[in-house]
């Protein structure tokens, strides 16, 4: 029987980054996939004459820190080449209602200080208090990273980080004395959290807000397919085995607990190391139950699922020009409250359109564009009663409601265009990642279980020898860059313990 030094479950984001790692650094490395393709959310799909991207609105990839680990360097020390357009604005939001407003913020930290003075005068200090905060966190981080963390020099160096990191949006937002409107404006983009501003970590926001306005929201020019093919490359070329529809049904233990292998498409893999970019609770439901701590278990229970959402993917046959698009990203808030944006879901309570041919016009065939929306949907807001046989017209009828919505709002015509459409839910997510509920954005980041905290007691998370987890559902959280740098940091643990024979 072949052993490995590291198997890798998984070939997401996380995946595919930790499996090239150590690749990377000489060890006998296998990634094994259930589908036939890699990238998990990061992929795309074919309807017609059209190349979707499923999930990604748009890239941070850009930490605001040169020092702090980002994908971008990721991908150069992976060799892993694949150009990436910038984007200048950050989005258009539009709220409905008494006093509504409908703006649009540009990147780049002093254009985006200035434009939120314009819309809301007197804001200028409160915002900007967010950026120098977030230079504070960037380098709290990289001290907690660095492994040895002493509370007392976290006090003495980053008071203000330690003062505000307990504390959601809402209340860092108000004691900086920021005005209700620039709260909310700045608060637009929770749903790229999945938990509304009342709930959510105050500093994994604005440290997602700064790179998105610092760095500034970037995409690759042919889907994100482009971005897992290339880190599948960089594993091959580094000597790595990626075994594709290999579904692992089995995580393996010794006597005492140690992960030794998994069981995978019917045969027995063994390992010094595994690597896990499938959620835990899927690591739990496909390992014995007595081999494994009982703290793992109860780690997996208590953590609250993420949000997801339902999209849905047109392909035009018009221009967005004779559409009469004209923004990329458009936020729809049906209030300018998140945790009612996230109540009324289902009811316009907040939805996002993006039209990918406006920063990447060729993006769709000649004379044709393509429009994506997500509106948060999670699986408890299906009917009860729904049946298997009235699925497909249930979720038709949501994507006609709000097509139908965005049209009376922007004054377009859409439905005479449609070319060709999909629509995904949480059942389509649940069936293609494997997660429960169709979770699309790991564990979500609140209260007592926030990406802080996570990170303080990193060490405490997984007590089982020779696992490690990386992905959206470990400790920093959903999106493409907390994948790519967690596959990264597990791998690294990997390496280290095999290095020290631990
Ligand atoms: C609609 C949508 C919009 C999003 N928008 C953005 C955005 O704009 N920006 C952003 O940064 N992020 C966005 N995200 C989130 C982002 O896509 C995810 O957080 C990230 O891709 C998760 O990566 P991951 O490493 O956890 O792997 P996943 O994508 O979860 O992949 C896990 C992989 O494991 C495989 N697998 C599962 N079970 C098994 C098994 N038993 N055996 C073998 N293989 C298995 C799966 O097939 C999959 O390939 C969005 C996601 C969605 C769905």
């Amino acid at each position: 029987m072949k052993k490995y030094d590291v198997i890798v479950v998984g070939a997401g984001n996380g995946g595919l980054v930790a499996a090239a790692t150590t690749a990377k650094a000489g060890y006998r490395t296998l990634l094994l996939e259930k589908h036939n393709l890699p990238g998990g959310c990061a992929t795309s799909f074919v309807r017609g004459r059209f190349e979707f991207e499923p999930s990604l609105h748009e890239l941070c990839s850009e930490s605001t820190h040169e020092a702090s680990r980002s994908t971008s360097r990721i991908f150069a020390d992976l060799g892993a080449d694949v150009p990436l357009y910038f984007e200048n604005e950050l989005f258009r939001v539009i709220a409905r209602g008494e006093d509504g407003y409908d703006v649009t913020l540009p990147a780049g930290e002093a254009a985006f200080v200035d434009a939120m003075e314009n819309i809301v005068p007197g804001c200028r200090a409160s915002v900007q208090a967010l950026f120098d905060l977030n230079r504070e966190f960037d380098e709290a981080q990289l001290y907690m990273d660095g492994g040895a963390m002493n509370p007392s020099v976290l006090m003495d160096k980053y008071g203000d980080f330690v003062r505000a990191c307990g504390h959601s949006v809402d209340e860092l937002f108000d004691a900086l004395g920021m005005p209700e409107k620039a709260q909310d404006i700045i608060k637009t983009y929770w749903s790229y959290l999945g938990v509304p501003t009342d709930d959510l970590n105050a500093m994994h926001y604005i440290s997602l807000l700064c790179a998105y306005v610092e760095g500034r929201p970037s995409m690759p020019y042919h889907r994100s397919h482009e971005l897992s093919l290339a880190l599948a490359k960089a594993v091959q070329g580094f000597g790595g085995e990626i075994r594709y529809n290999t579904e692992v049904t089995r995580f393996l233990y010794d006597v005492d607990g140690a992960a030794i292998g998994v069981i995978a498409g019917g045969e027995t893999i063994l390992a010094k190391k595994v690597i896990s970019n499938i959620i835990p609770n899927n690591v739990v439901n496909r390992s014995y139950g007595k081999r494994l701590p009982a703290s793992m278990k109860k780690l997996v229970n208590a953590r609250k699922l993420g949000l997801t959402f339902i999209t849905i993917y047109l392909g035009l046959d018009c221009t967005m020009q004779e559409l009469g698009v004209k923004d990329y990203s458009v936020f729809v808030l049906g209030d300018k409250n998140s945790r009612a944006q996230f109540d009324a879901r289902g009811e316009f309570g907040m939805y996002i359109v993006n039209c990918l041919n406006r920063p990447l016009p060729e993006s769709s065939p000649e004379g044709t564009c393509t429009l994506f929306f997500t509106l948060p949907f999670m699986p408890e807001d299906f009917p009860e009663e729904l049946k298997p046989e009235e699925y497909k017209k249930f979720k038709n009828g949501i994507a006609r409601k709000y097509i139908e919505d965005y049209e009376k709002l922007m004054g377009l015509s859409i439905l005479p265009h449609i070319e060709e459409i999909a629509v995904a839910t949480p059942v389509t997510f649940a069936r293609y990642l494997g997660t429960p509920g169709g979770e699309i954005y790991g564990y979500a980041s609140t209260e007592w279980d926030n990406v802080v905290n996570r990170t303080v007691f990193k060490d405490l998370e997984n007590r089982i020898k020779n696992l490690y987890f990386c992905g959206g559902h470990s400790i920093r959280g959903d999106g493409f860059p907390s994948g790519y740098i967690t596959g990264e940091m597990a791998a690294l643990d990997a390496i280290r313990d095999l290095k020290e024979g631990k």
